[in-house]
């Protein structure tokens, strides 16, 4: 399968995110928690409007599952999905709101560190995975996609399965060297705790069910 490259702009912001200060790389499960969060925020909404949908408050949650023995973690969320091509648009570019603080932030503060200050979107998930994986199923749609990437390369976008609406998000965490160790994001605790830190305000239940891996 040929490799689409990433948007210039995105390929940038992602070399300097992760040659950045690493002292708060723990912020990507922030921004992967609140991109689910935001999630099932829409499908809450078309609810709202829409009689053929109703909002089931217990069917609507997010689940953080590390799995030490394959390296992974998963942060599951049964929110609107993504279409085929709203996974090309959507992580095939560097999206808008939170690169532009970060890109305005960088000039003033000499990029010491911004990456815990600005929301740095869903590309923060390579400063701990070395490859992401991204499977989806939108609202309405009877197809899931898979979206795959290892950040500096490009990505991939294939058929998936998957039963229900919403969105999987696999990070390979990365394997540790002499400087850097990421052994913390696959401990059950070390992960509750930054979820305490950074998304404790989160409206929708964040479940850590590691029997479900
Ligand atoms: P932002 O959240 O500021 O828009 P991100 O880089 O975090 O930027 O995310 C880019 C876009 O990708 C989001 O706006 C959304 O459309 C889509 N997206 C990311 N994660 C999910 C998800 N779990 N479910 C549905 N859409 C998502
Ligand atoms: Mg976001």
């Amino acid at each position: 399968m040929a490799k689409k490259q990433f948007k210039a702009e995105s390929k940038r912001l992602l070399e300097m995110m992760i040659n950045s200060i690493y002292t708060h790389r723990e912020v990507f499960l922030r921004e992967l928690i609140s991109n689910a969060s935001d999630a099932i925020d829409k499908i809450y909404y078309k609810a709202l409007t829409d009689d053929a949908l109703s909002f089931d408050k217990d069917s609507y949650f997010i689940k953080v599952i590390p799995d030490k023995e394959n390296r992974t973690l998963k942060i599951i969320d049964t929110g609107i999905g993504m279409t085929k091509d709203e996974l090309e648009t959507n992580l095939g570019t560097i999206a808008k709101s939170g690169s532009l603080a970060f890109k305005k932030e960088t000039e003033l503060k000499d990029g010491y560190d911004i990456i815990g200050q600005f929301g740095v979107g869903f590309y923060a998930a390579f400063m701990v995975a070395d490859v992401v994986t991204v499977i989806s199923k939108a609202l309405g749609s009877d197809e899931a996609y898979k979206w795959e990437s290892d950040g500096a390369e490009g990505y991939t976008i294939e058929t998936a399965e998957k039963d229900s609406i919403g969105t999987e998000i696999i990070l390979k965490i990365k394997e540790n060297t002499e400087d850097e160790n990421y052994d913390e994001f696959l401990e059950e605790y070390r992960l509750k705790s930054i979820i305490k830190k950074y998304s404790d305000f989160i409206r929708y239940p964040i479940k850590m069910d590691i029997s479900s891996r």
